[in-house]
């Protein structure tokens, strides 16, 4: 029920977790991050509270400097460690808040091309599409854009891929998504509050917008993969 991404300049776990904290009161079941490290996606997971995760990264630190992390409220699939976010495959990790409405056409295109899911989630059908993509070649841009038009239903996503720690992908239609804008590294989040102690400085995404964010800054596109401007604002919400 909340994301956040850093693309940051010094080590980001805790300030990943941090972020979820932030969001507890949306309330969630199981929560997750993922972080590039030395040419891997670095994956740790927990069923149930926070304090899982923090216990479970106490033991297996997710060291790295670019990462995403999630809270889930269930939607499909039970609330169980195999199925909290991040979902992930060698190449790209996924978080996603919301319902992927045609997840079964899209999973039974996968299953006929070979491709084993692992969770029972809406969610992985979307990494496994992203993925199936930049397996073949394509760049996070080109994936992204590719799979984007072919959901249904409402989701806000953030994005990590192996090959490209530079950058982090976020996209929103139906679920709220911000860009923070910090001193040589951004932020995505579902909510300005999420993101108060690393800026306060926001863009709000509009309707259908997706976004590439690196340590210097967003580029933001719309449904149209049209380059568009969105307003920096002040916020209010307090670190
Ligand atoms: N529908 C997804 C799931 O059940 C995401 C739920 C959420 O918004 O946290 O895994």
């Amino acid at each position: 029920c909340g994301i956040i991404g850093i693309v940051g300049a010094e080590a980001v776990a805790d300030r990943l977790v941090d972020g979820l904290r932030r969001m507890e009161y949306r309330g969630y079941d199981s929560a997750g991050v993922c972080t590039l490290h030395e040419g891997r996606l670095i994956r740790r997971r927990a069923e149930g509270k926070l304090a899982n995760l923090v216990t479970e990264l106490a033991a297996n630190p997710a060291p790295g400097e670019v990462g995403i992390a999630h809270t889930r409220w269930a939607t499909h699939g039970a609330p169980t460690a195999k199925n909290a976010h991040p979902h992930a495959t060698e190449h790209v990790a996924l978080v996603h808040n919301g319902i992927i409405e045609n997840y079964k056409e899209l999973r039974a295109e996968l299953r006929e091309a070979g491709r084993t899911l692992e969770s029972d989630t809406d969610t992985e059908v979307v990494l496994q599409h992203i993925s199936w993509l930049v397996e073949q070649g394509k760049s996070p841009q080109e994936a992204v854009a590719d799979v984007l038009p072919r959901l249904r239903g409402a989701f806000a996503l953030a994005i990590a891929f192996r090959d490209h720690p530079e950058l982090l992908i976020g996209a929103r239609r139906g679920s709220p998504l911000v860009v923070g804008y910090g001193e040589g590294e951004t932020y995505i989040g579902s909510d300005a509050l999420a993101l108060a102690p690393l800026t306060q400085q926001i863009s709000y995404l509009e309707e259908g917008d997706w976004v590439v964010v690196t340590r210097e800054g967003a580029t933001i596109y719309d449904a149209e993969n049209t380059r568009v401007e969105r307003e920096v604002r002040t916020s209010g919400a307090s670190a």
